[in-house]
């Protein structure tokens, strides 16, 4: 579970910006949430929270019972390999394959090299790319790369992933396959968060959708749609 406890977050520099202003809510196990607002609304700043790469100014945010901002240093990977991160720009490795993208995933994770062998095949077929296993980033089409980085976000089967604005760069075809991907992930039970901005992937997921305004959740509707 995780838990948004009054979060707030000042950004102190030559102005002070609220990017974050007492947000609370929480994610139960198996859910999928698409955090929706327009640009600066704090989508961003919410999801560095949960992955510990920035801290609250003020409240805290909690993983499975713990909080995130109290874990020491040592500790921050394990924590981290239990969430898995998509982004806007895929962040692939450009001088490995698909297939050694995702093994570096395992192997930075100390997976033995017989688990590495039987399951980086088997979760580039869930992405439907068991053809391309030996494709550089640069020899894949955008929806692929992105389904590459999927398939190393999902690798070390970690409780939730973390998709921020994953179709950002995708045109409306690849956008469909990638939200089908994160569709069937949460269906085998891992939890998920999508920020995104595309009004057609939050109508057609009628899923939990949070809305965004200036640092504050305006709207949490159980069966969501895009309305800004
Ligand atoms: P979104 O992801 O919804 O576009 P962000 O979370 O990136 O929004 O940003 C929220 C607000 O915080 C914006 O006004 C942005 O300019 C500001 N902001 C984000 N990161 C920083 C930073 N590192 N330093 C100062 N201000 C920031």
């Amino acid at each position: 579970m995780i838990y948004y406890d009054r979060v707030s977050k000042v950004y102190s520099g030559g102005d002070k910006t609220v990017a974050l202003e007492d947000v609370s809510f929480s994610v139960e196990p198996g859910e999928f949430v698409s955090v929706v607002g327009h640009s600066g609304a704090g989508k961003t700043t919410l999801i560095k929270m949960l992955l510990a790469e920035d801290k609250p100014t003020s409240g805290a945010v909690f993983f499975e019972s713990i909080n995130i901002h109290e874990v020491p240093l040592g500790k921050i990977n394990a924590l981290r390999r239990k969430i898995g991160t998509v982004f806007q720009d895929f962040r692939l490795l450009p001088n490995k394959t698909a297939y050694e993208n995702i093994a570096f995933a395992m192997e930075a994770a100390g997976r033995p090299e017989a688990e590495i062998h039987s399951d980086v095949p088997h979760v580039l077929e869930l992405v439907d790319l068991g053809d391309k296993m030996n494709n550089f980033p640069h020899e894949l089409s955008g929806g692929e790369q992105q389904r590459v980085a999927i398939a190393r976000a999902i690798v070390n089967q970690p409780d939730v992933v973390v998709a921020d604005e994953p179709t950002g760069n995708l045109d409306p075809v690849n956008t469909f396959e990638v939200v089908q991907i994160l569709k069937k992930i949460n269906d085998l039970g891992t939890t998920i968060i999508l920020t995104t901005h595309n009004k057609g992937v939050i109508d057609s997921l009628k899923k939990r959708v949070i809305t965004m305004d200036r640092g504050k959740v305006i709207r949490d509707d159980r069966e969501g749609k895009y309305i800004l």
